[in-house]
């Protein structure tokens, strides 16, 4: 059946004049699917048998949205899935100037730029005009936001989708319809010469950027396969022409990579290569991708590097990186997915910064080795930065502590055990020393809830500090197994409170253990085990201060692995306020492919 959102308006009404209708009709079926319209019989003013008729003759078939990740600087990322079961990424930025959405034009790409999560996986297939017309509709619904610009700068190369993508361009500006204005819209492309000249000659007012990363052939070569084709010179000259045909200005993207493209000679070769012409560079340093071993430039080269252009005179800005902490990096979040569907983690977490706090203390972080999975949360405390700084450095190095310990032998629950102690005392006390060498950090601290999974047995070593907590959810009920270091938990174990007068104490913040406070805290230590199925979750006080223990349980009972579990309880969180920031963490025993 044919995708009626990938349908021009034009086209639209020529299919309705087939089916009968007036051409009025158009109009309105083209405004309801730009407003987001999930099913014909949204379409309320439509008499029921052109309902029936084009729900007959159309498909409609609305993404779903799999996963959103909300940044500390309010950035929000949002994880599709397509009707085939695909998944691309959008990312809904504020700026001063109002709400930018930069979507996707293809599922993976073929490009294999260096720098690139989406292109790990290789292409899989381009995206209907339809569907990069929905990631636009729907960030706006799901961030309640009125969108005023587009930038195609997600997963995939636009211009390697050409057809589809200046379909797109046509629907999404359509005064019928979306009526975003061409010159809102940023297309940003590799640099194909044939495909810039191509886009020239329809002369729309959009604005192109050029990612070109490197001055000279042998940098750009090295990091952008797509220039051994090309070259350096093409791609300007293919700029050039742009502007000439078109009267736009054209922007140059140029990621800072630590010791790659920062140094003093590049920014000179790249100020002769702009000499005369209307370009504008857009610098960011590196969005970091693990996978891919390159590193964002330092604050030194940086400077370095634009006092350079300064000095020859180039027009330059230099973009706020938004959205680190939440895989903000084009194709990291789908990859992240990836991973989970091909197995390679058992387990799957989410932190928020909540609808409250405007930032994130909360980390989460997990390591599988040899026999034994080790998970960790940390919820840090202290003003300003502090509690980000704490929780990260206990977090850090107590991951780091067990797994040298723990990654060579034959490991039992009694190893774990001695191990935690020892990484909680070495994560305790880095903390302790960072905040007194530092005036601005005095004050703070971090709870830590962790645990190892013996793979071969399903035994399980949690420790706590702090409140925190681990649980263990089976079929049959959900069981708490730390205990809470704070001043509520203390009453409730003496029966002076029940969880849910805790819950809402006013005190419930207080707590009465951390890490970073006094020298060589002891953790408390738990062992239960796991059967195959059953979960485990680890949790910051931003979930359980807004839900009560069986209300947890339920959601994770429902769901059909960590991810829809996190999901969900993450939503659950959400919609009840999250006044704290929220983390969660799950593991499932046995659980070796995603469900979803
Ligand atoms: S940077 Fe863009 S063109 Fe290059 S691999 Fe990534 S998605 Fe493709």
């Amino acid at each position: 059946m044919q995708d009626i959102k990938s349908l021009t308006i034009t086209e639209l009404s020529d299919k309705l004049a087939e089916l009968g209708q007036p051409k009025y009709r158009a109009s309105q079926v083209f405004r309801w699917l730009s407003r987001g319209a999930r099913g014909f019989d949204d379409m309320s003013d439509l008499p029921k048998k052109l309902r029936d008729d084009l729900a007959s003759a159309f498909s409609l078939t609305p993404p779903v949205m799999a996963q959103s990740r909300t940044s500390s600087d309010g950035t929000v990322k949002y994880l599709w899935k397509l009707a085939d079961g695909e998944t691309v990424e959008s990312v809904v930025m504020e700026y001063k100037h109002g709400t930018t959405v930069c979507v996707s034009s293809q599922v993976g790409c073929r490009m294999g730029c260096k720098f690139c999560a989406s292109t790990i996986g290789g292409l899989v297939r381009n995206l209907t005009a339809g569907e990069i017309l929905d990631q636009v509709i729907f960030s706006g619904t799901e961030a309640q936001k009125q969108i005023s610009s587009v930038v195609l700068m997600g997963i995939g190369e636009p211009l390697d989708n050409f057809d589809n993508v200046l379909r797109f361009l046509r629907i999404v500006s359509s005064p019928e319809g979306y009526n975003l204005g061409m010159r809102h819209i940023t297309v940003s492309t590799c640099g194909n010469p044939e495909s810039i000249d191509k886009l020239a000659g329809y002369n729309l007012q959009l604005t192109l950027t050029i990612s070109l990363h490197a001055p000279d052939d042998e940098t750009r070569s090295e990091l952008m396969p797509v220039n051994r084709t090309s070259g350096v010179a093409a791609v300007m000259d293919a700029a050039k022409r742009y502007f000439d045909n078109t009267g736009r200005r054209v922007s140059l993207e140029y990621a800072l990579i630590d010791g790659v493209n920062d140094g003093e000679e590049k920014a000179n070769a790249l100020a002769g290569l702009l000499r005369g012409a209307p370009y504008h560079v857009n610098l960011i340093r590196l969005n970091e991708v693990p996978e891919r071993g390159l590193a964002p430039s330092g604050n030194g080269a940086v400077l370095k590097f634009t006092n350079a252009l300064a000095a020859r005179g180039v027009n330059f800005t230099i973009r706020r990186r938004l959205g680190l902490d939440i895989d903000a990096a084009c194709g990291q979040l789908r990859r992240r997915s990836k991973d989970k569907e091909s197995g390679t983690m058992p387990y799957f977490g989410l932190t928020d910064r909540g609808k409250v706090r405007r930032t994130n203390q909360d980390v989460f972080g997990a390591k599988t080795l040899p026999g034994v999975t080790l998970l960790a949360v940390c919820d840090g405390m202290g003003g300003a930065s502090a509690g980000e700084v704490a929780s990260a450095l206990a977090l850090k190095t107590f991951l780091e502590s067990a797994e040298t310990k723990l990654s060579n032998a034959v490991v039992t629950a009694a190893d774990v055990s001695a191990e935690f102690s020892r990484a909680v005392h070495i994560a305790g006390n880095a903390v302790l020393e960072e905040a007194s060498g530092n005036a601005e950090q005095a004050g703070m601290g971090t709870t830590l809830v962790a645990a190892g999974v013996i793979e071969d047995s399903g035994e399980v070593v949690a420790c706590n500090i702090g409140d925190s907590r681990a649980y263990k959810s089976a079929p049959s009920g959900i069981t708490k197994i730390t205990r809470d270091h704070s001043v509520v938990g203390e009453m409730v174990e003496r029966g002076a409170l029940t969880p849910e007068q805790a819950r809402r104490h006013p005190r419930r913040n207080l707590i009465t253990k951390a890490l970073g406070t006094l020298q060589d805290e002891e953790p408390d230590i738990f062992n239960v085990s796991l059967d195959p199925g059953e979960y485990l979750l680890l949790c910051s006080d931003g979930l359980t201060g807004t839900a009560t223990d069986e209300e947890i349980w339920l959601t994770v009972k429902a769901a059909s692995g960590c991810e829809e579990a996190a999901n969900e309880l993450m939503q659950m969180a959400l919609r009840r306020g999250a006044p704290d920031n929220v983390t969660v963490l799950l593991f499932q025993r046995g659980e070796v492919s995603y469900n979803g």
